[in-house]
């Protein structure tokens, strides 16, 4: 067997130690003789899953009690009709368009009310996080809307916007866990949980008490609705067992690493490995404003398409998978979530250099 650098933007790589735990407990997991895939989600043993998965989750987040935490379905893009048939009680909301999925998320947000762009950065390809601290907010809208890791353009906020007082409503897909947060500062944080938990198919989304509502915007399917999950503890309908399972493995890794503060360190420490490399390359170039820098996603491009390819085609021939760019901006991106680890980015960069040698 052997494994490749996987740099995906998701899914994507997971610990390999979670892994191998989770190919012990195929056949039996725990005693029960069963797989978690095959037992019911009324069963004993899942519900210790899902309840330790919860804890271990509110830990690693420092959750405040006023909030509850959801694993649901439909990816982070069914959140983008969730919040506001949840949310939009005055049928208007602020969106901060930093890329395509924020852009998204505004365009199907439209269906259901007002929606006011308060701030964008379209005009220079999504390659910069725009000046948030004092936005147009309007009076009447439910909530601010932000995508706060920019997965196919590579950019972070670094600081959250000023909402004045409206609730803050963050889509952290591609930054989960990548380093502490401050709950009390969001409404509701969401994510699939594809790229730094877990396998697709699971959604958690982590909302303040006093959102969950049976004021809900007409005809919101059962399905739909914060509150029906919130009341069920995620056990309304039959959940992603399996992949709650999974996560519930990363959160204890994540726990057995030290936590949010050690993965900020780790994480920043990689990308610094990368970003320094491309700051210096006569050959590579980093596409993002500096200080918007993701920690997560970091894209670059040669300037000409054919040596991009030819970059990606003797990387993935050298074991580094997936460094392909998102195919609405071409280049390259790697993605260095949670469980990449630091040698991964070190054996890729070398590689750069050799090709760059190569290639000048
Ligand atoms: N938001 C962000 C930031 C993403 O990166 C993605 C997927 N790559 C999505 C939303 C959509 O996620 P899903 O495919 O789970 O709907």
């Amino acid at each position: 067997m052997s494994r490749v650098y996987n740099f995906s933007a998701g899914p994507a790589v997971l610990p390999e130690e979670v892994l191998k735990e989770a190919a012990a407990e195929m056949l039996d997991y725990n005693g029960t003789g069963m797989s978690v895939m095959e037992m019911s989600h009324r069963s004993k043993a899942f519900e210790e899953i899902i309840t330790a998965a919860e804890q271990d989750l509110r830990d690693l987040m420092n959750i405040p009690d006023n909030y509850k935490v959801l694993f649901l379905q439909g990816g982070a893009s069914q959140q983008f009709a969730m919040i506001p048939m949840n949310l939009m009680k005055k049928k208007e909301a602020d969106y901060i368009v930093t890329g395509q999925w924020a852009k998204k998320a505004a365009k199907e947000a439209a269906k259901y009310g007002k929606v006011n762009v308060v701030a964008s950065s379209e005009d220079k390809t999504f390659s910069y996080i725009p000046d948030c601290s004092d936005l147009p907010i309007s009076e009447n809208a439910d909530y601010v809307y932000i995508c706060e890791n920019n997965t196919i353009y590579g950019t972070k906020f670094k600081e959250l916007p000023n909402t004045k007082g409206k609730t803050l409503v963050a889509d952290v897909s591609s930054c989960f866990l990548s380093e502490p947060v401050d709950v009390t500062k969001y409404g509701v944080i969401y994510g699939g949980v594809q790229k730094n938990i877990g396998p697709a198919g699971v959604v958690i989304v982590i909302i303040r008490e006093d959102l969950i509502t049976e004021d809900v915007l007409p005809g919101t399917p059962t399905m739909l609705q914060y509150k029906t999950h919130a009341d069920a503890g995620s056990l309304y309908n039959t959940p992603p067992a399996y992949g709650i399972y999974i996560c519930g493995k990363v959160f204890k890794w994540l726990k057995k690493m030290g936590g949010l503060e050690v993965m900020k360190e780790r994480n920043e420490k990689k990308a610094k490995v990368l970003y320094d490399y491309l700051d210096q390359s006569k050959l590579f170039k980093g596409t993002v404003v500096p200080k918007d820098r993701s920690l997560m996603n970091v894209p670059f491009v040669t300037g000409d398409k054919d040596l991009d390819a030819k970059f990606v085609k003797e990387a993935k021939e050298a074991g580094f998978e997936n460094l392909k760019g998102h195919r609405t901006v071409g280049g390259m991106r790697a993605s260095i979530y949670n469980a990449m680890p630091y040698e991964g980015v070190v054996a890729l960069v070398e590689f750069m250099k050799k090709f760059e040698e190569e290639n000048l």
